[in-house]
């Protein structure tokens, strides 16, 4: 067992001692079996959520319906989740109810994957009904049961196995995939917000070439928004490392970039994307154009467009030309610390210095001396520094009346 499990420890001891059940399950046991860095420890118990809360000192109730109460053990929150069966499932969705039970089996078959139903007790043994440990060897996805059923339950969970692919570098065991093919429409009941989740997940995937190819592969991507009319580019994204970029927002733009997608906020508003992401990779996908037309950067472009937007333009840009992007992106970011100011909140002088300096009221004239500064600056031909400006705006004056 390992570090974050063993820190974990004291919540499953304390469960046991009020004579629960508890283990540990889900991803962090299948990515500790993985060899894999773990992120969240979750833990199932057979106690209900209010005996949870009765147990610990410290608890928050984040999903009760669902049976989760997160329990703060020595400043680390876990997630400690009933042991539970899903309602009836209606329309291909996971059910907003959930029914508890006693049982750890019942709440491993519930689950979708078999590397995903393997629970650990404070031991560090596995209980592993449904072969999970045995598909992770083999490097395989294969559903808890039969994939069909599983499917019909729940679509989502056909995008989840392409998004394991896309994580973990395994292979869609045969049935299991056959299924995703047979059952692909299904995935039009999912709401959207389900739907990116794992997509953004897929995306960020160290083998999202392949998932990419599996999307188009098993047709999921025609039930994906904006992308049913785009089959062939997304056949073309195969052929990328994505692992090459950096954040979501670099992600969606290369997506949109190579999907040739013309109207850039629309298809993000039908991913329902959050605002600030839409404006990043608007900005993201503005340097690209600005940096594919002008062949290059300038001091110009680079400030017009930002470092943030520059950065992830230049990554991308690397990653569609076939070069280096990691030796390309340092030397950029060589290039903006070389430049005087990088936006309007390093110029030495704000709009109200130049008031100070000149009276009158603000106006137009106002916007238009701190761009003429800006440029400046920029080229060199004045020192950020406000009394230097002072002096070189007189002098521009003076020189621009005379000629
Ligand atoms: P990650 O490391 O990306 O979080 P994960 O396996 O922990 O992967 P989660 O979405 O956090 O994935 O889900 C936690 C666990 O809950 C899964 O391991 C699986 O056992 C179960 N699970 C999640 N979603 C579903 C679903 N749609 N159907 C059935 N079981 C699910
Ligand atoms: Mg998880």
């Amino acid at each position: 067992m390992n570090e974050p499990f063993r820190r974990a420890l004291g919540v499953i001891r304390t469960l046991k001692q009020h004579g629960y059940e508890a283990y540990f399950v889900g991803g962090s046991v299948r990515d500790y079996l993985l060899n894999r860095p773990i992120d969240d420890v979750d833990i199932a118990t057979s106690a209900l959520p209010d005996e949870v809360m009765a147990i610990f000192p410290k608890t928050i109730p984040v999903g009760l319906k669902h049976g989760t109460v997160v329990v703060l053990h020595d400043g680390v929150p876990y997630e400690v989740t009933t042991f539970r069966t899903e309602g009836t499932y209606e329309n291909y969705r996971r059910p907003e109810s959930v029914t508890f039970v006693r049982s750890l089996y019942q709440d491993l078959e519930r689950r979708d994957f078999t590397m995903n139903a393997i629970a650990m007790d404070d031991t560090g043994q596995f209980i592993d009904p449904f072969d999970g440990q045995a598909a992770i060897n083999k490097r395989i996805i294969r559903t808890v049961g039969k994939a069909k059923d599983r499917f019909l339950e729940d679509a989502l969970r056909m995008m989840r196995a392409i998004r394991f692919v896309s994580q973990l570098g395994f292979q869609l065991e045969e049935g299991t995939k056959q299924a995703v093919i047979e059952h692909a429409s299904l995935l039009t009941y999912i709401s959207v917000e389900r739907k990116t989740v794992e997509f953004e997940k897929l995306m960020a995937g160290p083998f999202a070439s392949s998932a990419f190819s599996l999307l188009v592969e098993t047709k999921l991507f025609a039930y994906l928004p904006g992308l049913a009319e785009k089959r062939e580019e997304l056949q073309q994204l195969s052929n990328y490392e994505w692992s090459a970029l950096t954040s979501t927002a670099e992600r969606w733009s290369f997506l949109l970039y190579l999907l040739n997608i013309e109207h850039a906020s629309s298809f993000l508003r039908q991913w329902k994307l959050s605002n600030r992401l839409t404006k990043d990779v608007q900005a993201i996908l503005h340097a690209l154009s600005i940096v594919r037309s002008f062949a290059d950067w300038t001091k110009e472009t680079l400030y017009a467009v930002g470092a943030a937007a520059a950065l992830s333009a230049e990554a991308i840009r690397s990653l569609v030309n076939g070069e280096k992007g990691e030796e390309n992106v340092q030397a950029l970011r060589q290039q903006l610390d070389s430049l005087p100011i990088q936006t309007r909140q390093d110029l030495a002088v704000t709009g109200k210095d130049i008031i100070d300096w000149y009276g009158g009221k603000g106006g137009p004239w106002v916007e238009e001396t701190l761009k003429k500064l800006e440029q400046a600056v920029l080229a060199g031909i004045v020192e950020n520094e406000k009394e230097r400006m002072k002096a070189w705006l007189k002098w521009n004056q003076t020189h621009e009346k005379n000629c």
